[in-house]
């Protein structure tokens, strides 16, 4: 019976330095096949050609290369482009390339499915199936600054976690990824340009905050009335928004960093003005900017986006206090790659 061979991008630089001299070898092949694995994305040891064929073979013998496939890639009429990855394990997860005039933005997943239970989205009615690793999560930038390269002639330039999954609830291996795609031995992107988006997990806010992480933070908040948001974000019952408050009230101590709130008006939920003067009461505490985001709707009729007037209130309620606003319009709502959408049509 063949044995499971490790996934050799599971090891850190210093694992597979003493790896190769465990194996009478010098540590610096450790750095050199670590180049190969991650700045040069290698998808079989027989690319490196630096290194000689019978260590190519040994290492074949050890380990495997556990790379995602673009199984399928779609393209909107706006540009838009959305990738069904699949996974070595057969599980398949969703990212979207977003362009603009100056920008390319990959919307990348962290887990298969996901544990919360948000009744707007389509990716909370998939069960949550496994958190992404670190590579899988790397991979996901890397096809996309490929894709850019080839249909847009630049690189990537921006990354946002906003895509399946809860980013804080696969903590680690975010941090690991990112760690990888803003080091220069990976793809060097700048933290500035990555946001982290999350429903809100107050323990895991205090974490990054206490480990001073360089990215940014968005939280998807919908309403700052925690019945409101208990009843469409249900997990709001386990982390009130006291909770989430006081976590972020902390971030912004330790990283005077401003926070983004994704914010979706629907039509009978929290078009009111009783529900934006909560919001602005709620972000007072920091310097803070709310995206408004177009809803996308997910087939069930449930939820439906406010009027224009009541995102017009919303804006200029939020601007009148001092609180930047952004109105968001959809982006590739053709194939289903806008917020909330993904996984709608497997
Ligand atoms: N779990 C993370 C990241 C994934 S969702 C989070 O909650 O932030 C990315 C964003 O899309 C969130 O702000 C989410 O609230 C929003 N979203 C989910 N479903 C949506 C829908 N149907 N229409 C518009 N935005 C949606």
């Amino acid at each position: 019976m063949e044995t499971k061979k490790k996934d050799i991008r599971a090891l850190t630089k210093e694992q597979l330095r003493d790896f190769f001299v465990s194996q009478g070898d010098k540590a610096f092949r450790g750095n050199q096949v670590y180049e190969w694995l991650w700045q040069k994305s290698a998808h079989s040891f027989d690319a490196m050609t630096n290194i000689s064929k019978e260590t190519r073979q040994m290492l074949e013998d050890h380990f495997v290369i556990n790379h995602i496939r673009v199984d399928q890639m779609q393209r909107s009429s706006d540009g838009t482009i959305k990738n069904a990855v699949r996974l070595h394990d057969g599980l398949v997860v969703e990212s979207v390339l977003i362009p603009t005039q100056t920008r390319t933005t990959a919307c990348v997943s962290s887990q298969v499915g996901c544990s919360l239970d948000c009744r707007f989205c389509a990716t909370a009615r998939l069960k949550r199936m496994r958190n992404l690793n670190p590579d899988e999560i790397y991979d996901q930038v890397v096809a996309i600054d490929n894709e850019s390269r080839l249909y847009f002639d630049r690189p990537l330039s921006n990354i946002v976690f906003m895509g399946m999954g809860e980013p804080l609830m696969n903590y680690n291996n975010v941090l690991k990824a990112i760690e990888k795609i803003t080091s220069p031995e990976g793809l060097g992107m700048s933290p500035k340009r990555i946001v982290v988006s999350t429903s809100g997990v107050p323990k895991m806010i205090k974490k990054m905050a206490d480990e001073e992480v360089k990215f940014s933070l968005a939280v998807s908040l919908h309403s700052a009335i925690d019945e409101v948001r208990t009843s469409i974000m249900p997990f709001n019952a386990t982390f009130p928004l006291k909770d989430l408050r006081e976590a972020l009230e902390y971030w912004y101590q330790k990283t005077k960093n401003r926070i983004t709130y994704e914010y979706v008006v629907w039509k009978g939920i929290n078009d009111t003005q009783e529900a934006v003067d909560a919001l602005v009461k709620f972000c007072r505490f920091a310097p803070s900017k709310v995206n408004l985001i177009e809803y996308n709707p997910i087939d069930d009729g449930e939820f439906q986006q406010a009027s224009e007037a009541a995102v017009e209130m919303y804006k200029k309620t939020l601007e009148r206090n001092g609180i930047t606003v952004t109105v968001r319009r959809s982006r590739g709502k053709d194939i289903d790659a806008a917020c909330g959408q993904l996984a709608n049509k497997q």
